[in-house]
């Protein structure tokens, strides 16, 4: 552990801009549609719901580059810019010849790299004389990060957590209230969406896309009010560039480049923010890196989704979305990775792996505490149970490295870290945790009832 060398940049060397990169796309991402006329949608029709200035970046299919407001890559410099780390402890454990690297999103705030993308979606709705935001929160990292980001701007912020979290993870709902966030368990009886599914489902422990509809539904009817998402939507995406960005300058400090770059995957974000920056010399032609996506096995929409227009959400109040999808009525196993219960990816991520310019695997949850563990004893650091789904992935090539008597740069990120998780980590110190499987009977029932838009 002591032998792990870090790789420090200073605060002039934080990105001006967020990279795009929509423009280099071989085959653009279909157009998303307005959930009743079913036509693409303009930014004007996203404007009910986000700040002008997200709608726009949303859309945007033409800037490469996107400037970074001053204000936000002040409040950047927090935390930013991030170590990335050369884990020889982790190295030597595995006995590899190969060379990996994480990126360590963990030291921002809230723990997580969410906040990436909370501070420039609170700072534009400020911009915009917004006094108030609704968000969704699954393991409760993005609703600590948009509650810090609101605060920081003034402007008062309701969370719909899922309810399993909001029982499982009680101090994430503590650190959410100590900020100042108001937070309600979802499904909850304040919203049409969250009603019906309590009739319906009296013991529903929630999902995101639940949570997701009860937040916009309230957006949607309250007067000065916006909704924010952590992840899924390409302005986040593109936020999170600033993570690949830096990594990039990071990696050409340690005189290497990637020959692999992975992140753990539940809408998308974290994994699009380290690999854009470096896919970017593949689309180009420079570079043949691999991109790997590690998803849960139990929330297989990369590996085993549809591709088809879904909706967002559990109630069908958002845009229809091109994307690969377990359907937005799939109900996830209670895994302890939160973050990574998401029935569908984003519509470039989606496009990107539809058309071989990523990979995907999937990893089971007990994998998932395996590498936790081990990285933790390697590293120091103990992992965000999301972020343990990279790690695995990460040991795998590896171990397959050693496997083939070849070296190997392995560039991954670690998403967050994972010390408000413990109750996790007990449950499997003690033995209580299993893997689950989705039956192929599971997801053709869940993605058979989409509309066949495509
Ligand atoms: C939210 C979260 C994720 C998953 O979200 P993405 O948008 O796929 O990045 C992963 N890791 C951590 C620590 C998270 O909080």
């Amino acid at each position: 552990m002591s032998e792990s060398k870090k790789y420090l940049l200073t605060e002039k060397d934080i990105p001006t801009a967020w990279y795009n990169i929509i423009p280099s796309m071989p085959t653009a991402p279909r157009p998303m549609l307005h959930p009743a006329t079913k036509l693409p949608l303009t930014p004007e029709d996203l404007y009910p719901l986000f700040s002008e200035e997200a709608a726009r970046q949303e859309l945007n299919v033409t800037d490469s580059w996107i400037e970074i407001p001053e204000e936000v890559r002040d409040m950047y410099k927090i935390w930013r810019p991030t170590p990335l780390v050369r884990a020889r402890g982790l190295e030597k454990m595995l006995d590899t010849p190969a060379h990996i690297y994480f990126k360590n999103e963990s030291v921002s705030p809230v723990g997580s790299h969410k906040l990436n993308s909370a501070l420039p979606q609170a700072y534009y709705c400020k911009q915009q004389g917004v006094t108030n935001i609704t968000t969704e929160t699954g393991a409760g990292q993005w609703g600590a990060a948009l509650s810090l980001a609101t605060r920081m701007m003034g402007i008062d912020l309701a969370v719909y957590m899922v309810k399993i979290s909001y029982n499982q993870k009680p101090y994430r709902r503590s650190i959410m209230q100590t900020y100042g966030a108001e937070v309600i368990a979802s499904p909850s009886m304040s919203t049409k969406a969250g009603r019906k599914i309590i009739t319906d489902h009296p013991n529903y422990q929630g999902s995101l896309g639940t949570a997701i509809s009860e937040a916009v539904e309230l957006a949607m009817s309250t007067p000065n009010c916006k909704y924010a998402l952590g992840s899924v939507m390409n302005h986040v995406a593109l936020h999170q560039t600033v993570i690949g960005l830096e990594a990039e300058k990071q990696m050409e400090m340690a005189g290497e480049y990637p020959d692999v770059v992975i992140g753990c995957f539940g809408g998308g974000s974290n994994f699009s923010g380290i690999s854009f920056p470096f896919m970017r010399h593949n689309l180009s032609g420079e570079r043949s890196t691999r991109f790997v996506a590690a998803e849960p096995s139990s929330c297989p929409k990369l590996t085993r989704g549809v591709m088809q227009y879904d909706y967002g959400d559990e109630a069908g109040y958002t845009p229809l979305i091109p994307m690969l999808t377990l359907g937005h009525n799939f109900s996830p196993a209670n895994i302890h990775a939160g973050g990574l219960r998401y029935h569908g990816a984003g519509s470039v991520v989606s496009q990107l792996k539809t058309d071989g310019l990523m990979d995907a695997v999937d990893i089971p949850q007990l994998e998932s505490f395996e590498a936790a563990t081990m990285f933790a004893r390697a590293e120091g650091l103990i992992p965000a149970p999301e972020s343990a789904h990279a790690i695995a992935a990460a040991i795998r090539e590896a171990r397959a490295a050693k496997e083939a008597g070849e070296s190997r740069v392995i560039l991954f990120n670690l998403s967050g870290h994972g010390l408000i998780d413990m109750t996790a980590y007990d449950r499997y110190l003690a033995g209580d945790l299993a893997n689950y499987e989705v039956t192929d009977e599971e997801v053709a029932r869940n993605t058979s009832g989409l509309e066949k838009i495509i």
